[in-house]
Formats: C-alpha cells, structure tokens, sequence
C-alpha cells in the first residue's frame, strides 16, 4: 500500500497582477481571454467586462501590432472609469516592441518564448519595465511554437517544452525578477500534462517556485472542449499543480468561464488524502499501459476480464492509485464512480476531472460513469469522449479548434459547428479549426487537415503542415475540405441513423 500525503497545492510563490495575486495562499484564480478586435476599444471594453461579469478576475487581449498595443491603454482606463478593477493581460506573440508597449499599460503581458530571444537584450528591457510599473511577466510556451533551434536540440517535445520555460526563468531568475507565471499549453491533453509535470520537477531541482497558469489550448466547443479542458486540467489539479486556469473553448469567452470555476470548486472541496507526487509517473516509461488489453472500453462493453475498480467517497483519484497500484498482475482496470444528482453536462466534467489522470497514466483502461438520473445513451456518449479527451481510444473525428481571439478573420463558431456536423463520425482524422494563419497552422500541432482562416471572410486548407488551397471564399470552404479528404481516401459515409 503507498502511503497518502496530505493534499496539498504545490507550493510557488505569490505574483501580483493588478488586483488579484496567483500563487502563494491566493485560490486558484481563473481567467479568460478576449476575441474581439482589441483595436475595438467598445467592442473590447465591453467584452472584457461580461468575462468580468461572469466571474473572471483576469482577462487578456491579443496585441499582435502597434494598433492594439496602443489601445491597450483606453481598454484599461474605460474598465477603471466602469469600476472594474480586472487585471488585464497582454497576449503578445511575436513583436517585442509591442509587448514593451504593453507593459506601459496593463498588469501582466504573456509573451512565448518561442519568439523572444533571452541574449539580445529583449527581455532585459521588458523585465526592466515590469519592475518599474510592477507588471507581472507570463512565460508562455506552447507546443506547437516552439523556437527552431529548441526544436533542433529537443524535437517538438514536452522536454523541449521545458527547456524553452527553463532557459527565460532562469535568466528572469539572474535577473531576480520573481513576478512571473508559466505556462507549458498544448492541445494533446497527454503532451500537455507531461510538459507541466516535467516543468515542476525542473523547477524543484533548481528551487523556483513560479505559480503555473494551467490550461488545454484549443480543446474545441461544446461538451467535447470541456470534457478534454477537465481532462487535462484536472489531471494537474489533483496533482496539486496550478495557481491559474483557463478553459479554451471555440464559443463566447464568458462561457469559459463557469466551466473554468466549476473545476475549481470540485477541486476545492475535496477532501481527504493523497499522494500529490507520483514517482510512477516520471519513470522512463511513463504512460505505458498497465494491461496489455489493446481495447478500452466503456462500460457498456465490459467482460469477466477486467476488474471494476470503485472509488466512493473523499478523493476519487487517490482511492482509485492506492487501489489499482495496490493490486497483483496486470489484469485491465475499470474504474467506476457514482455520481447523485447534476447534468449530464456537470457529471461529464468531473468524471472527466477524475478520471482522466489515471487513464493519461495507463492505469486503467475503461470508464464506468455511474449516473442513474442520465440517459444511458448520453452516458455512453460521455465515456467515449472521456476515453478520447485522454488519447486512450478515438471513435470520433478528433479537432483542435482554437477558441479565437482578436487575430481571428472569420465566424469560428458557426464554421466549426458546420464543420463537424458534415465531418464529426471519422474516427481517424484530426482537423484543426484555426482562427488565424500567423498562429493557427503552428498550434494545429499534428492535424491531418486545417481550415485557416487566411483573410477576412477567407480559408486557407492544409494537408497537414502544407497548403493546398489559399484564400477560399468561407461560403466554399467546407465542401472544398470534404472533396480534399475524399481526394485523399479518408472519407467515409457516415453511418445511417438507426
Ligand atoms: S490561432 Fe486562434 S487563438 Fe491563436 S492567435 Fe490565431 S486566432 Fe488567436
């Protein structure tokens, strides 16, 4: 039997941004972004102010060019002058004039390392700014934009995630500059989740203790972003790992919201013991599956092979790890849990929450959701999707839908809505849903197909990382990209509805 620590949050330091501090004895803050054009300034204002309304204590806006950069200023004295006190945030991705722009204006700017260089002298003066104002920095490295020469060393890794994190913390930490957050997103809640783990046991090896911004980027919309956001995110959470969270989800931003808040309560509440580190993971091995049994299953599917594991009370995850590890030979686990009372919609995020971390771990190999009150068929729906989230078992097209920002040149939403209605039943394609071209095509990591959008109103399609198509009218996008992945042989007729 493995013995069960108290749980606790990983211990980090406190950083101030605005009002609200992240880390340290704060609570788990969580956070959203805008889509509006940030050069917008009523459309932005407004916006800001219903993720405020919503419950939000931070927002960030996109900077991508010296228009938003300069309205970043207005947003923020409109927000004071309407009594909001939300910490505003930044998004720089490339241009670092901007993000010195930025932080004249707002509480925290984000840059990603992947396009900021620590040995040229940016980040001196960006850091040099916000010590003077007392601007707080977000390092925030994503999988699919990783500089080229960390690529080159490390691959598009979770290492070579964290060695990009590593290299601006410790030149922050020479600077002695603590205000700073990191965050290691990726859409593949495994890569993801990995990256963040890796990062902490860095962190701990060189003594820095920066709170972690936590969070799946482009998770998509709908029941299926929120059951990969409570995937990934709450893997980490049970870990004791996250000061800050965001939920990404392709619709309003103010939706992300309650979601966001209803992980951190379910997290919140819990009680009882658990082990907060788990040496199992980090093994050279990690991941590897505890059965050899290739077939996940829901438990609609489950046969006299497998053991039914059931965790009832106090803290599911840490009754589930004692249970399974405590168990002889490598017959497959289900794991199974009651949950009284809720939606479909609330009991599929916490059996998403729970259950994820131990099938991301390969200790188990099927999901047993019990809820009397739901529908067997939606249930069904929700262990499949939980199964997916953790890249256990695809039995649906998989996308990576960003959830849009002030760079995005068409209506997302609506297009990722069509695009799934006509292309949702094929289980071995992934299509990324990307808002613009200077970010999108990166951050669709490993998509089979991508529908950008290149222009306002315009798509560009992509067969992975190469174009085939640019600048198609939106009106023609959709069928374009059926008639390419029919081109290709990977279409199929989706099953006739019983
Ligand atoms: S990919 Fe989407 S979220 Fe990312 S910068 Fe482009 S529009 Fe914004």
């Amino acid at each position: 039997m493995i013995s069960l620590d108290e749980f606790r949050r990983r211990p980090t330091h406190a950083v101030r941004i605005g009002g609200c501090t992240i880390g340290g004895s704060a609570p788990i803050a969580v956070q959203s972004m805008t889509n509006t054009p940030t050069a917008d300034l009523r459309a932005s204002v407004a916006q800001t102010e219903r993720i405020a309304d919503a419950g939000a204590p931070i927002v960030r806006l996109t900077a991508q060019g010296r228009r938003e950069g300069e309205a970043l200023a207005g947003i923020v004295a409109a927000l004071r002058a309407d009594n909001y006190p939300t910490a505003v945030v930044a998004d720089i991705h490339f241009t670092p004039e901007i993000a010195f722009m930025a932080a004249e204006a707002v509480d925290k700017v984000r840059i990603n390392p992947g396009n900021f260089r620590t040995d040229s002298g940016q980040l001196e003066h960006l850091v040099e700014i916000c010590r003077r104002r007392g601007v707080a920095l977000r390092i925030g490295v994503n999988h699919g934009s990783l500089a080229r020469r960390i690529v080159d060393e490390w691959g598009d890794t979770p290492e070579g995630m964290v060695a990009s994190a590593m290299e601006f913390l410790r030149r922050c930490r020479e600077l002695d500059f603590d205000q700073v957050v990191v965050s290691m997103k990726s859409s593949n809640t495994r890569v993801m989740v990995h990256a963040y783990r890796l990062l902490v046991e860095a962190m701990d090896r060189e003594g820095m203790t920066y709170p972690l911004h936590v969070g799946v980027t482009e998770a998509g919309d709908g029941r299926e972003g929120r059951i990969k956001s409570a995937v990934g995110i709450g893997a980490l959470l049970a870990d004791g790992i996250g000061d800050t969270i965001r939920v990404s989800l392709t619709e309003d931003p103010e939706r992300e919201v309650p979601v966001a808040r209803q992980l951190v309560d379910y997290f919140a509440r819990r009680e009882g013991r658990f082990h907060v580190h788990h040496p199992e993971r980090y093994s050279p091995t990690a991941y590897r599956r505890r059965s050899s049994v290739d077939m996940p299953v829901t438990h609609a599917e489950l046969d006299e092979r497998f053991l039914v594991v059931d965790a009832v009370s106090g803290n599911p995850t840490a009754e589930w790890r004692a249970a399974i590890l405590d168990m002889e030979g490598d017959r497959p686990v289900v794991i199974r849990r009651r949950y009284e009372g809720g939606d479909a919609d609330e009991v599929a995020l916490f059996a998403a929450a729970d259950m994820g971390q131990l099938l991301l771990d390969g200790l188990a190999d099927g999901v047993w959701i019990d809820a009397p009150e739901i529908d067997a068929a939606v249930l069904h729906d929700i262990e499949l999707m939980i199964l997916q989230a953790s890249r256990v078992r695809f039995s649906r097209t998989e996308y990576i839908a960003c959830p849009s920002c002030g760079r995005t040149l068409y209506d997302i939403q609506t297009a990722l809505a069509r695009i799934k209605a006509r292309t949702g039943h094929l289980p071995n394609l992934k299509i990324g849903v990307m808002g613009c071209i200077v970010n999108g095509p990166g951050e669709m990591a490993d998509a089979d197909y991508g529908y950008v959008g290149a222009a306002p109103g315009c798509i560009t399609l992509y067969r992975g990382r190469e174009i085939v198509e640019r600048n198609i009218p939106q009106s023609e996008a959709l069928d374009r990209l059926v008639a390419l992945i029919e081109a290709d042989g990977r279409w199929s007729e989706p099953a006739a509805e019983k």
